[in-house]
């Protein structure tokens, strides 16, 4: 197994795969604790490749056979669509969207929406990617810190 993690010295096809990754890494989150036998179909879907979702940059050397041949981007982006699609039609998945804090927005945000999001690294809380843009501070870390700092103003 190889770790590739510097984007620089990825290919387009590799850099492709990436991204599909880390939304199938997000997707998995949710389909993983849904009662549902959708984390059943997904780990199907992915089987015997569970590292894909498991450790993201880690590829086999037949993954990068893979990459090369296009097989592993259809996979994957086949997971991700399954994914996808049962999260925003599961009546408990669905629920456990995200609102912008940024701009409160209705629109309900998920952290696998790569292209539109961005998804805090520590608190996993997601913004529309152009509000967080130029932002130094995630409102709900400077509120996680707030309560850490003070303890017993739960309401703030
Ligand atoms: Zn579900
Ligand atoms: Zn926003
Ligand atoms: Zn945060």
């Amino acid at each position: 197994m190889l770790t590739v993690k510097n984007q620089s010295y990825m290919s387009t096809k590799m850099f492709h795969v990436q991204m599909l990754r880390t939304q199938l890494l997000y997707v998995r989150a949710y389909l993983f604790t849904c009662r549902s036998d959708a984390g059943q179909k997904l780990r199907k879907l992915v089987w015997p490749r569970e590292h894909l979702y498991e450790h993201v940059h880690l590829y086999s050397v037949f993954d990068l056979q893979l990459v090369a041949s296009g097989q592993l981007v259809s996979k994957v982006r086949y997971a991700v669509t399954f994914g996808r699609d049962h999260v925003t039609h599961c009546e408990v998945c669905s629920v456990r969207g995200f609102h912008c804090e940024l701009c409160s927005d209705n629109e309900v945000l998920y952290p696998f929406q790569l292209g539109n999001t961005y998804t805090c690294g520590v608190c996993y809380g997601v913004y529309h990617s152009s509000c967080a843009r130029g932002r130094k501070e995630c409102p709900r870390c400077v509120r996680r810190a707030a309560r850490k700092e003070h303890p017993g103003q739960e309401n703030t």
